[in-house]
């Protein structure tokens, strides 16, 4: 019975969810639709290692997964269950082990929103515990933020359940899976409390999820510092791998990982020179430009993350945060 209610609730949340949405993203919106602001790439999936490969979904969000003989590691589970059962689609071309682990790398519902599809096969799914606190706590206003996403691609916003993580962790973990080593690998909060590396070490290669998205303005409504955030990409970039996958865009280098802390260096020092000389949020938003930036993906929402990165510095805390 509880149950019963509580699935009530979530669905209720789910449609007040978008009842809101509408409003909101009018005014995040330029206008235009999004194949004229950035060509969108179809989904691709691209061999790293042997037994790694990055799923390159351009138009919502990447995965990974790692294919052992003790079964498989996916990092990352998707936008809605309709994404997790595409990319169970492209797994199931290169392997039949069942799938047994998933990792989330943060919060944000196009990495965690397909949970549910890995946990029907049978699947333990890990995170920080502030990235299991923040799904928890933030869930209905995920759903309105992919309202737009839901809508275009045809995603039926019912199926969506909040499906948390079975283990939360307080720092770094090792798992060995068929012989192989993976270390989830916390440098505390970057774009988000509970960010979690990814690092497969025979592969050369870490999935870094929310710090990293390659050529694209990250949102900075979630960061509780921008200098952690800059110190931690730092730290990724002098990781001794030979490629960086991001949660957006597709695989990086090391200086890709540089330009993002850069970029947020420039947005940090601009937004502190500003309010220095009393500029409130609307003077920010008027005045605040980097054309340096124009092209990255994202750019178009520069006024979201002037908002979000004002109320970090006018209140101490993230627009959207732990609670
Ligand atoms: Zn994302």
């Amino acid at each position: 019975m509880k149950a019963i209610f509580l699935k009530a609730e979530i669905f209720l949340a789910t449609l007040l969810a978008f009842a809101l949405a509408a409003p909101a993203l009018a005014d995040h919106m330029t206008g235009l639709p999004p194949s004229a602001r950035h060509q969108e790439l179809p989904i691709e999936l691209k061999q790293v290692a042997p037994d790694l490969y990055f799923y390159y979904n351009d138009s919502s969000s990447n995965s990974a997964f790692l294919v052992t003989g003790e079964g498989v590691l996916v990092v990352d589970s998707g936008q809605h269950p309709a994404d997790a059962r595409e990319l169970l689609a492209h797994i199931r071309k290169v392997t039949d082990k069942p799938i047994r682990y998933v990792i989330n790398t943060h919060f944000h519902g196009d990495h965690v929103f397909g949970n549910t599809v890995f946990h029907s096969q049978g699947a333990t799914i890990i995170a920080h515990r502030d990235t299991v606190t923040m799904m928890r706590t933030h869930y209905t206003q995920e759903i309105a933020r992919r309202a737009d996403y839901y809508k275009r691609f045809g995603r039926d916003p019912v199926e969506l359940r909040m499906d948390l993580p079975d283990l939360a962790l307080d720092g770094n973990l090792s798992i060995t899976l068929g012989g192989r080593t993976i270390n989830l690998i916390h440098l505390g909060a970057g774009q988000n409390p509970g960010d979690m590396l990814v690092h497969f070490p025979h592969a050369r290669t870490v999935f870094v999820g929310g710090p990293f998205a390659r050529r694209n303005w990250s949102n900075t409504s979630f960061t509780p510092s921008v200098d952690n955030w800059i110190a931690m990409l730092k730290k990724i970039a002098a990781m001794d791998v030979d490629r960086f996958l991001p949660g957006h865009g597709d695989i990086g280098n090391q200086q890709d990982v540089l330009d993002e802390a850069r970029l947020l260096g420039d947005f940090q020092a601009a937004m502190k020179t500003g309010m220095a000389q009393g500029m409130g949020r609307e003077a920010l938003v008027k005045n605040l430009r980097f054309p340096q930036y124009q092209d990255l993906r994202n750019y178009d929402r520069l006024h979201n993350f002037i908002n979000g990165l004002h109320h970090l510095y006018s209140t101490g805390k993230p627009l959207t945060g732990l609670p």
